[in-house]
């Protein structure tokens, strides 16, 4: 530890001592490059009630379902944002964090897939969250899977579209301490858990 300079920041993941950044955007480039995959969780996340989780996941729920409209102009990305600790996100999506930033302290979750649909209803307990049923054979939904034939469609009007690193078909769902500072540095900040998620429409 002597040889470090105090001045600078170091990286938490790697093992071998690196060079120190001058700055957090420095070091936060470094982990998106060298570690976009390290997932190992923190050791200072508590356990968190049941029955706080469970609240947590019907936010969760109910926040979606406000989204999943019935008119085909809601069609396309949807986005939303909870508020929640750490500790809750970390205990409900653990075994599904592909992401930690310890820089950043962030986390980063991406769910899409033919079995994926299944698996988040199992962290929230509820297979029908995605899902809202609109009578007459109309359904919206979280579209989490894309048929092999309409893919390549898909791709490329993503693409047209620029839209940053998410196509149909993906849920990601990232938590990250937002907020600002005024003028005499009195901070202002909570986590918040974001999620983006297509919404597709069809009828059954
Ligand atoms: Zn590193």
């Amino acid at each position: 530890m002597s040889t470090q300079d105090s001045t600078k920041l170091y990286c938490s993941i790697c093992k071998r001592r690196t060079k120190g950044f001058k700055n957090r955007s420095g070091l936060q480039r470094h982990e998106t490059l060298k570690h976009v995959s390290y997932n190992t969780l923190p050791s200072h996340v508590r356990s968190v009630p049941n029955s706080e989780l469970s609240h947590l996941k019907k936010t969760i729920i109910k926040e979606l379902q406000k989204r999943l409209k019935n008119h085909h102009t809601a069609v396309g990305k949807q986005v939303f944002s909870i508020h929640c600790s750490e500790d809750a996100f970390v205990s409900i999506f653990k075994n599904h964090i592909t992401r930690y930033s310890p820089c950043g302290s962030s986390y980063f979750c991406s769910f899409k897939g033919e079995k994926a649909f299944e698996e988040v209803g199992k962290i929230l307990d509820d297979e029908n969250w995605g899902e809202r049923n609109y009578g007459g054979g109309q359904l919206s939904f979280v579209r989490l899977h894309m048929p092999e034939v309409e893919n390549s469609n898909y791709e490329q009007s993503a693409k047209k579209s620029k839209t940053k690193s998410l196509v149909n078909g993906e849920m990601t769902v990232q938590w990250k301490v937002t907020g600002g500072k005024d003028k005499e540095n009195h901070k202002f900040e909570a986590g918040s858990a974001q999620f983006r998620f297509f919404l597709d429409q069809c009828q059954i």
